[in-house]
């Protein structure tokens, strides 16, 4: 398996699961809704960080490698666990993509149990932003200008005036954002990869990042490999980084080749300081690797012989291969 760094204690369970014979998709699905029960990563599920609002909306997907099917939901509010119901879109609807309104009718449907996704610890870190910033929480007033300053640096729309706006240059480099995915091969050869997330905090309302959406922030062909993303969505959103890294996978490319070919797909767009996008990604064969834009990022990677999972360095590209 493969995952996000903060997926340890998902992985962990997930394996043993693997272990005694579960399928990919299973243990995918287990290592999500771990971290999204656990309050304490507050940039998936269960005390995820809310939008400008102070929603907390959900976003999740899951794909099976053998048979390219695929299931998501994004905007979820009021559910945790939004992996499941990314799964239960896949097997129990014709469709790949449920949002909001439709996604909660069938959590509800499914005999899911609402549950208030808000924790005392996220809401402070929710309201103090507003503090630290100078802005009014304006439910009715202009959101586009509130969103756009809490959410920075992590405003695409601001990196035109960057070299000029000295509050932008000047903004810590705080996460605000995160997401948790997993990438597992089993036993019958088979790949899942699934991605949760409660997207970007204090994002505008309604906004859905690439964690959701097939082909942008996860993708999984059991032919050829199985692709996962975390960092700034809008990046990947734009390159179709997942499906892009499988076809040049599936075009002959090694996994270092086809990622750094994906890198170069990110690199080539304006992302400013801290816009990065993170990549992890397997093959068929159990070869796996992790990518970022920037440097000092680490994926956790773990066989069934491995009691703990460890820490590994994500590539990137140097000034040569950046070419
Ligand atoms: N990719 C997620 C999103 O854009 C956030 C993250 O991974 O940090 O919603």
């Amino acid at each position: 398996m493969v995952a996000s760094e903060n997926g340890r204690h998902g992985m962990v369970a997930a394996m043993e699961l693997l272990r005694q014979g579960g399928t990919a998709l299973d243990a995918v699905e287990l290592a999500c809704r771990i971290v999204e029960d656990d309050p304490s990563d507050q940039s998936v599920g269960y005390g995820g960080l809310p939008n400008v609002l102070g929603e907390v909306e959900l976003d999740a997907s899951i794909m099976e490698g053998r048979t390219l099917r695929a299931g998501a939901v994004a905007g979820v509010q009021g559910y945790g666990r939004a992996i499941t119901l990314a799964r239960k879109v896949m097997e129990e609807t014709p469709h790949v993509l449920l949002v909001a309104r439709g996604a909660e009718r069938l959590a509800a449907e499914t005999g899911e149990v609402p549950q208030d996704q808000h924790t005392g610890e996220t809401m402070q870190r929710w309201q103090a932003r507003f503090a630290e910033r100078g802005v009014e929480p304006a439910p009715h007033g202009n959101l586009r200008q509130v969103a756009r300053l809490l959410t920075r640096p992590l405003n695409l729309q601001d990196n035109a005036n960057r070299a000029v706006d000295s509050a932008v240059t000047k903004e810590p480099r705080v996460d605000t954002h995160g997401t948790v995915n997993f990438i597992a091969l089993d036993r019958y050869g088979d790949l899942a990869s699934a991605v949760s997330t409660s997207g970007l905090g204090w994002k505008y309302p309604g906004r859905v990042g690439d964690s959701p959406l097939i082909g942008a922030g996860n993708y999984c062909d059991n032919r050829y490999g199985a692709v996962a993303c975390t960092g700034m969505g809008e990046l990947a959103i734009r390159v179709s980084t997942a499906r892009s890294l499988v076809l040049y996978l599936k075009m002959g490319m090694s996994l270092t080749e086809a990622g750094y070919e994906a890198l170069r797909d990110l690199m080539d767009l304006d992302a400013g300081a801290g816009q990065y996008m993170n990549i992890v990604a397997m093959t068929p064969r159990g070869e796996c690797a992790g990518f970022s834009t920037v440097a000092g990022k680490r994926y956790l990677r773990m066989t069934a012989s491995m009691e703990e999972p460890e820490l590994v360095d994500r590539i990137m590209l140097d000034h040569g291969q950046a070419e």
